[in-house]
This record gives structure tokens, sequence and C-alpha cells, in this order.
């Protein structure tokens, strides 16, 4: 009984409790001492937890939870090594700006400084990591610190939170009566901006003869679909959104300029970021991606990010759909409710539908060449052809990531998940188990069929976590991945090659092979086969058409892989701009 002050209870069952309560859903993580009756207590309670194979992956996971439910996801590790693991989920988080919750188990308080199995100064350490990090001081103070760590991760701009669990507290007893715990943290209050600056913009709007609007992964975690869509619409505005910020309106919305994106940032007078920052992504904000004299209206949660880099002419901080609304109320008052409309006939709009039609047929003619050995536009030209709507695609590596996201269109918010702002590579696999499990509970409290989830990978990021692959197939996660294999690291070498050097005898002939090599040819699809999965080998573009179609349509049963070979001199097409994709090589 929850209930009863009188029943004992274990610290193992006070964080379990404690979490339940803030409404953390599910727990990734890999068990070992001190945390293994942690791990079930979180089952017991009613909890999710899923047993991965790396803490990395089983922290990349907790994060994409935070994102897909605007809950933290909750990711359990041992001490010392377990958590140092998990030090990289974390940063990943924080970068992505993704609620997660770290919780490490470590060494027994009267151990402290004595060279404990596996000590380590996990509180310090995860100080760079996260927005709190704290060790409890008693078992009763547990569900403080658990909500505390909860409420921090979700509010203001979201980020990690770490939980210490010293390993004495794990089995000892505490009076339930005496246990702190709090009530479930209310979402976020939402915060409107300064209503004279909401009149500043919407004046700057109004006089832009150039203006774009960008949708970032801050919107789309905001759950700001609606109000932006009738934003952009209200006035037929061109936008672009960043990677993550796809689908918050459908990629094949009329005012979606991303096949014109170096001229829309080029030209563009006015801009309104929604929830993106202007970093590496946005190329700075700066020359030469942008003209100098761009004028910025920036919406974001996180005071501290206004102006960095360019200074924005109206800063807005808020909730990015209750700003909005409150420039569309803004809008139906000083318009007697008719919002101004950019004429798809203006000089703005015919320049960037110009370059909207030419691009398209210059990707056309990549896509419909299926000459053997393939190259990326044909893979994903395949891909597309089987992919609902409402799938959740998973992407990472660099071609493959950078080319999918082009040519993959999404059509519903938060349904893209990639290397992100981080630019992490190995996020694939704990992304895709996360988002399956994400997938199959959405189905179950609508009783609709779940919304199919693809991993779309370059062999080189399949291979920082391909043992995920055993946690996929145990819990039977009916996930399609795909590696589009070109023997290596934006490239390797062919089979020719790696025969020379094998046949010289010679160590230093071996040694002397690129670093951006892997083993040629590699049969990533007995990896899945080995965990009871189903595997594919593709070369030509109708056996990926046949596999993918056949792992599309049953993968509610299993598991499955198609490792599809590719040209390894295979690229993205000539860009206007290089510097960026140079300086990344
Ligand atoms: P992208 O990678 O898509 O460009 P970023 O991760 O760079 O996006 O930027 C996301 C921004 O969104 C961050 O600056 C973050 O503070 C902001 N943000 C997150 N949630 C909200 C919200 N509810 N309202 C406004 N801004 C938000
Ligand atoms: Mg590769």
């Amino acid at each position: 009984n929850m209930s009863d002050e009188n029943v004992m209870v274990t610290g193992a069952e006070v964080y379990a409790r404690a979490l339940k309560i803030q409404g953390v859903e599910y727990v990734f993580g890999i068990v070992g001492v001190p945390i293994m009756e942690v791990a079930m207590a979180i089952q017991q309670v009613g909890l999710k937890f899923i047993g991965m194979r790396n803490e990395q992956s089983a922290a990349y996971a907790a994060g994409a939870i935070g994102y897909l439910t605007g809950r933290p996801g909750a990711c359990l590790v041992v001490s010392g090594p377990g958590l140092i693991h998990a030090l990289g989920g974390m940063a990943n988080a924080m970068e992505n700006c993704w609620p997660m919750i770290v919780l490490g188990g470590s060494s027994d308080e009267d151990q402290q400084a004595m060279g404990a199995f596996q000590e380590y100064p996990q509180v310090e350490a995860c100080r760079l990591y996260s927005k709190f990090a704290a060790r409890p001081t008693s078992i009763t103070i547990i569900p403080e610190i658990i909500e505390k760590a909860v409420r921090t991760s979700i509010y203001g701009r979201p980020g990690a939170c770490y939980v210490d669990i010293p390993g004495n507290f794990v089995n000892a007893s505490v009076k339930l009566g005496d246990c702190r715990f709090r009530s479930e943290c209310p979402p976020p209050p939402r915060s409107l901006a300064d209503p004279t600056s909401i009149s500043s913009a919407a004046n700057l709007m109004l006089a832009a003869k150039r203006p774009l609007i960008i949708i970032g992964k801050g919107a789309a975690y905001a759950r700001a679909e609606d109000e932006v869509r009738r934003f952009v619409e209200d006035h037929n505005l061109p936008f672009l959104p960043t990677p993550m910020g796809k689908g918050v309106i459908p990629d094949d919305h009329e005012l979606c300029v991303s096949a014109a994106r170096s001229r829309a940032l080029l030209n563009c007078d006015v801009i309104v970021l929604l929830g993106a920052r202007l970093n590496w992504q946005l190329h700075f904000g700066r020359q030469p991606r942008f003209n100098k004299d761009v004028k910025v209206i920036q919406v974001d949660i996180c005071a501290e990010e206004l102006h960095n880099n360019v200074q924005s002419t109206v800063a807005l901080l808020g909730n990015i759909p209750n700003v909005i609304q409150q420039l569309i109320e803004h809008s139906k008052k000083t318009h007697r409710g008719v919002p101004w409309r950019l004429s798809k006939d203006s000089d703005w709009w015919k320049f960037l539908q110009e370059k909207i039609d030419s691009n398209a047929v210059s990707t056309k003619a990549l896509a419909e060449d299926k000459s053997v050995p393939l190259n990326y536009y044909a893979v994903f030209d395949v891909l597309t052809k089987h992919l609902p709507k409402d799938c959740i695609i998973i992407s990472e590596g660099a071609n493959t990531m950078d080319i999918s996201r082009t040519m993959i269109l999404n059509y519903l918010p938060r349904h893209r998940l990639d290397a992100g702002t981080f630019g992490t590579m190995g996020v694939g696999l704990g992304f895709a188990v996360a988002a399956s499990l994400y997938s199959l509970d959405i189905a179950k409290k609508t009783g609709m069929p779940p919304q199919k989830v693809v991993c779309i990978q370059g062999d080189s990021a399949f291979g920082f976590s391909g043992m995920e692959l055993e946690t996929v197939c145990r819990y039977n996660l009916p996930l399609v991945f795909v590696v589009v294999n070109n023997n290596g690291i934006y490239s390797g070498g062919n089979k020719d090659f790696w025969e020379a050097i094998k046949m010289s005898g010679d160590i230093a002939v071996q040694n002397s092979a690129p670093p951006t090599f892997l083993t040629p040819e590699s049969k990533y699809e007995k990896l899945i086969e080995a965990f009871g999965g189903e595997g594919h080998s593709c070369v030509t573009a109708d056996q990926l058409d046949e596999s993918f179609k056949r792992c599309m349509s049953r993968s509610s049963e299993q598991a499955s892989l198609i490792n599809v070979m590719i040209d390894t001199t295979s690229a993205r097409k000539e860009q206007e701009f290089t510097w960026l994709t140079r300086s990344k090589m």
C-alpha cells in the first residue's frame, strides 16, 4: 500500500516511487552493483525499465523520450565507468535542449574518498553536463531531489539533470511516512513576451520585403505546430525548417522553401527565428551565408540565448505557441481581422520559387540514376516510396544524414531524430529504441496501429552502437534499419584495394590504409540475424525495393536490417556553398 505511513520501504523503492509520482515513464539502463534492486523496484511500481547494452545508448534513448514526450526519460547506470559512459548522452541532451534524468549508483557514504569500488566524483563530473546535479544526503530526502531534478529538466531551457544513488541507500529501510514525497510537478508555466516588443515585431514584419520564418526543433519541442502553421499561412510567408524542425509544418507545404535554402538565407531581410539558435547549423546568422543587414526577430524561452552571434532587432522571450498567439492577436486587432499577406506574385516569392523549381530538376536526375553501385539519391528515392507519412525517421551519418534530410520528407512534428546540435554519431540505435517504445505506447493508448520507426544510418554511424540490435530483438521492437554501406567513414575503399593490401603481407602497408576505411562489404545484416531478426543484403535498386517493402509490411512481426552497398565515391550533389562541408571533412 503506497499510503501506509508505518510501512518500511527501501531506498530503492523510494527512488522508484518518486520517479513514478513525477511522471517519469521510461527508464533505460544497465544493471549491476549497486543499482540492481533499483531497477527491480522501478519495474515493481509499474515503470518501464529497458535494459540496454551500453550506457551511452541508454542515455541517448532517455534524451529522445524527453524530446518526444516533453517529460524526461531516465537513465539508470552503475557507478564510475557506467556513469562516465552516460555523460555522452547527457551532453547530447544538453546541446539539443532536451530533458532527461540520469540516476547513477555510487559508492557507499562511509567509504567516501577511500578508493571504493568504482568510486568517482560523480556529482562533480556531471556538473558540466547538466542543469542540476545532487547526491541526496538521506533516503527520506530522495523524493525532493527527484522532484527538483524532473522540474529543472523541463523548466526554462530543457536539459539533463543528475541524481546520485549512494550504494548503502539501496537496501536500507526507512518509514514511508518519513519520506518527503512531493506531488507531481506541473508542466512548465507558459510565458508570454513583452507586449511592446510584440508590436515592434509586427511592425518590422510588415515593413519586410523579403521575410523568412525559420522553424527550429525548439518549436517542435514546444508543440507549437498549430500556431506556427496558422501564422505562416495567415501571412503566406516562406518558411525554412532546421533538420529537426522538419515536420512542424509538412515539408511538402507550398510555403516551404527548403529547396531554395541558400537563396532564402542569403537574401532575406527579416528572419523570424522560432526556437532555433544562430549556431553552426545556421551559419551563425552571418556573412557569407546571410546578408549583413539582415534583421532578426528572435523567439526563445532562454534569455541567455537572445542576441547570440547577431543582435536581434526584436527579442521575444517566451514560450513559442504563446508568443505566436500574441502576434496573431496583434495582427487581428491592427488589420481588422484580415492579416496582410505576402503575395505569391511578389518579387521575393518569384525569386524563391524559381530556385525551388530548378533544384527539383537536378536532384531528380541523380535519384533516377539506378546504376550499380547505387548512389545515395537513388537509395533514398527507393525508400521514400514505402515510407508512410506518419513514419518516425531516425537518420545519422555524414552523407546519409545530409542527403536523406533533403530527400525524405517529414509530415508530422517530432518525427525526425538525427545527430542534432552536437553532431553526435552513434545516436541511432538508442533513439530507435526510444521512438519505437513511444510509438507502441501511443498505439496502445489510441487503439491505432503503431507508427513505423525507420532508422537510416551510414555504416560508420551504425557501428558505434550496433550491439543494441540485441536490445531491439529482445524487446521485439518493430524497427526497420537501413545501413547505407560505403565501406567507411565518409567513404571507404573497395575490396580490391584491401585484397592488395592483405596480399602484400607487409604490416607497414597494412597500416597505411586510410583511417576512414572500414572492412569492405561488411555483412551488417548478419548481426541482426544473430539475435533473431531478419537481415537483408542489397546491391541493386530492385533488391532494395523488394526488401524494404517486405520489411515495412512485416515489421510488426520482427525487427529487420537492410545492408545496402553503395558506390564508395557517391557524394552530395555540388553545393553552392562548400566551406561548411569542407571544414567538416
Ligand atoms: P535547431 O537545431 O532546430 O536549430 P536549436 O536546438 O538550435 O534548434 O534551438 C532550439 C531553441 O529553442 C533553443 O534556443 C531553446 O532555448 C528554444 N526553446 C526550447 N523550448 C522552447 C519553448 N517552449 N519556447 C521557446 N523556445 C524554446
Ligand atoms: Mg560510410
